[in-house]
């Protein structure tokens, strides 16, 4: 059995070229909530502003760890009772039980019973057992959250893996909003915040990870002020018997999702937003993503099966494919 696990950088290309030499800037790597974080703010209170993102996203992971008992989402976990919680925790649950509607759960952070099961977050990927996988959907079925003025009871188990980082990027816009920072750019694995424009005023260039070989990009979006959120089997995956396994699950089936597309991104000034959909779409596939987009708006996406990719009117314009083996289809409203 081999574990496949790319780095941040290697997910999210982000290119930096040409920037203005006479703005002041800072940056900074982290590693957290499993994956390589760099973070480059522009202005004169750069260094402040970047040193408390960090500090923020560093409180963040120890209030929404699934592998920390003493987090708050491992609280929530333990107990079957109402369990005090932090703002922050209040407000990610809320919004997710949201999107989780929404999506008619093809997003459900109640998922955690079965993610556990395959162990990507225990360091123990393995194909579980049928009868095990049934248990836990049913507890994953019957799974109630109730919230009341800081205060979180769930019956069953939390997991925050596929909205986290869209949050953290949240907080980290509002920071940079308090800091007046103008043109900032933040990696968080397979997420990229984007302020405002490159500092020279031209919109940042972001590389989607091609999905068949995550060395490479498939091509080049430019965007500002957004979140950029790409979703794909290939950020986590094994081999058990010559099957590959990934570690996005479809909630109706209990095991990896196989919806046709192998990379879901979602471009949205709603960093949380972007982060839940590009999960949620993952799984559902093209076409109930499509519906999805004509129903609600509010963002942009491009998703990728194998042989074509799919990209929002709004965007398509601003996407530059690399792999010329792909045939492009633009979805209009
Ligand atoms: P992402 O990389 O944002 O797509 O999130 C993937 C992570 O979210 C996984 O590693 C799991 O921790 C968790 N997850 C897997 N499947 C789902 C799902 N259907 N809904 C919500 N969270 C999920
Ligand atoms: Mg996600």
């Amino acid at each position: 059995m081999k574990i496949k696990r790319i780095t941040a950088i290697v997910t999210v290309a982000v290119m930096l070229i040409a920037l203005s030499a006479c703005q002041s800037s800072y940056t900074t790597d982290i590693f957290a909530m499993d994956t390589i974080m760099t973070i480059t703010a522009y202005g004169k209170d750069s260094e402040k502003a970047t040193e408390l993102a960090k500090q923020k996203i560093k409180q963040l992971e120890r209030l929404f760890s699934v592998t920390d008992s003493d987090s708050e989402i491992g609280n929530i976990n333990a107990s079957t009772d109402f369990v005090e919680v932090s703002y922050d925790t209040e407000k990610i649950i809320t919004r997710a039980l949201e999107i989780s509607n929404m999506t008619q759960k093809a997003f459900d952070i109640t998922i955690r019973p079965v993610t556990k099961l395959w162990g990507f977050t225990d360091n123990n990927p393995h194909v579980p057992d049928a009868m095990d996988i049934e248990s836990a959907l049913n507890t994953v079925e019957s799974c109630r959250v109730e919230i009341e003025n800081g205060k979180i009871k769930c019956t069953g188990e939390l997991d925050l893996g596929a909205i986290a980082k869209g949050y953290a990027a949240e907080c980290i816009r509002a920071i940079f909003d308090q800091y007046d920072i103008k043109h900032a750019v933040v990696s968080l694995g397979g997420n990229v915040m984007l302020k405002g424009s490159r500092p020279d005023g031209k919109p940042w260039n972001v590389g989607i990870t091609h999905p068949q070989n995550s060395e490479e990009i498939i091509g080049i979006l430019k965007a500002q002020d957004t979140s950029v959120v790409t979703s794909g089997g290939y950020e986590r995956s094994f081999v058990q018997d010559g099957i590959t396994y990934h570690h996005i699950i479809d909630p109706k089936t209990g095991y990896p999702a196989n919806s046709g597309i192998i990379s879901a991104t979602v471009i949205s000034l709603d960093d949380t937003l972007a982060d839940a959909l590009s999960t949620a779409f993952y799984v559902s596939g093209v076409e109930q993503s499509a519906q999805y987009w004509r129903q609600y708006g509010g963002f942009d996406m491009i998703l990728i099966t194998d042989g074509c990719i799919y990209i929002t009117e709004d965007i398509y314009d601003y996407f530059q494919l690399k792999d010329g083996s792909f045939s492009v289809v633009k979805l209009e409203k």
